[in-house]
């Protein structure tokens, strides 16, 4: 078992981390503690998925081998020192070390209390089987899995499987990341992990907006959200956000074809903006209020469902190009780009898209200190002419910087 695993360390690992890791857990031995690589990363290794969060724990003091480690390897420390983890920074990767923690919940939902403790404790309080693996990396015992939860035994099964049945009670935030992980992989919940998440979906109230939040944004990360979304209604997970919420088809379509349109910006906003589309002013009120959305997301989200309500003026054939743009210009982009791809009107399509791949960058070629140079003076008029320059090269009566000057001499 070793052998092999020493071998899959070599073929996933790439070499310059395989080479750091070895000085690290030399550098343990040294120091007397024992160092391990833990978490996503060991899961990834033997699903032969590229990981590059390489999360490492200490029998120990986490800061004292950092300083070590780091004088051994060349890296860039950053210690914090209060929560006992520090971070080695190489060129284009890091590791990070932290001591090894034992935790208890004093009641559902609040963050743990954390102590030192052995990587038994360590590995006890992490979510699920398949993220509770550990190697050892010092030189006796190099590449020897410690697999207290059976999680090998589950990524073969392809089972998510908690660790005690009281664990969605601590923390509910699980239930997000079960799911998660279960569609990201495609796997399937363990049964009887099924039956207490669903036993437990109500413990999400116990979770600040802040970590619900968190834990979306993971999910709008992945690289098919609406899988995540869909099992999360089916769970009853997603009602429990919001009651409004859905994970339906039609929506599951959308987001795939967001994914495929060629977006500039934030694509995880255009989500947000179509996960509440069919949400109405209270609910999405109620929905920014509950995660605790930033003012930014907040806005998209609002934004999309005010031009979601006046996309009628936007099917119009008959719309001037400057018309378009004063329908639009107002809204945050990322809602216009949920209300391109959401609406169900081809015209209003059309002019959505016409205005984000174009419309919304003509600007005139004159500014107001041209404007002053041709001795018109400072105040609204500047405003007002800039306004009829752009109107009129919207629509394609002014191309050239004389077509503009020559509007200018007209309007002053
Ligand atoms: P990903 O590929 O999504 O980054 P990961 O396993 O690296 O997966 P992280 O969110 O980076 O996940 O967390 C690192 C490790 O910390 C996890 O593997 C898991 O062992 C543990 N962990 C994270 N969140 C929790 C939690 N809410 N409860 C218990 N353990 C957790
Ligand atoms: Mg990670």
């Amino acid at each position: 078992m070793s052998e092999n695993l020493s071998s899959q360390l070599g073929k996933y690992l790439p070499p310059p981390v395989l080479a750091l890791v070895k000085i690290g857990g030399k550098d343990a031995s040294e120091l007397g503690q024992q160092l391990y690589l833990v978490g996503g990363v060991v899961r990834d290794l033997f699903l032969g998925r590229a990981n590059f969060d390489f999360d490492l724990v200490v029998e120990g003091d986490a800061i004292s081998l950092a300083r070590r480690f780091a004088n051994d390897s060349q890296a860039k420390l950053t210690v914090h020192s209060r929560f006992g983890t520090a971070k080695l920074d190489y060129p284009g990767f890091s590791l990070d070390l932290a001591t090894a923690r034992s935790e208890t919940y004093s009641q559902p939902g609040a963050l743990p209390t954390v102590n030192p403790g052995s990587i038994k404790d360590d590995l006890i309080r992490r979510d699920f089987s398949i993220n509770a693996m550990a190697l050892h990396l010092n030189p006796q015992r190099f590449s020897e899995l410690i697999d207290l939860y059976h999680g090998k035994d589950d990524l073969e099964r392809r089972l998510i499987r908690i660790l005690h049945p009281k664990s969605f009670i601590d923390d509910a935030t699980r239930i997000l990341r079960a799911i998660r992980y279960e569609q990201r992989l495609g796997f399937k919940l363990d049964a009887e992990t099924e039956k207490l998440l669903r036993r437990d979906v109500a413990m999400l109230d116990t979770i600040s907006g802040d970590r619900i939040r968190h834990e979306l944004e993971l999910i709008l990360k992945e690289d098919e959200p609406e899988r995540t979304l869909r099992r999360a209604e089916e769970l009853g997970v997603l009602s429990r956000l919001h009651p409004s919420l859905k994970g339906n088809g039609r929506l599951s379509k959308i987001f795939a074809k967001a994914r495929q349109s060629d977006i500039h910006g934030s694509i995880l906003s255009i989500y947000l903006c179509l996960l509440v589309y069919n949400l109405n002013d209270k609910a999405i009120a109620e929905f920014i209020s509950r995660l605790n959305f930033p003012k930014n997301s907040a806005q998209a989200m609002r934004h999309a469902l005010q031009l979601k309500r006046h996309i009628h003026s936007l099917a119009n054939p008959k719309l001037k190009h400057s018309d378009i743009y004063q329908l639009l210009h107002s809204y945050s982009t990322p809602a216009v780009q949920a209300n391109a791809l959401a609406s169900q009107s081809p015209i209003a399509s059309q002019h959505l898209n016409l205005y984000l791949r174009k419309l919304r960058y003509v600007k005139p070629l004159l500014n107001g200190e041209d404007l002053k140079r041709m001795g018109i003076h400072a105040g609204p008029k500047i405003g007002e002419i800039l306004n009829a320059l752009q109107k009129a090269k919207l629509n394609g009566k002014a191309r050239t910087r004389k077509d503009e000057e020559k509007l200018v001499n007209h309007l002053r």
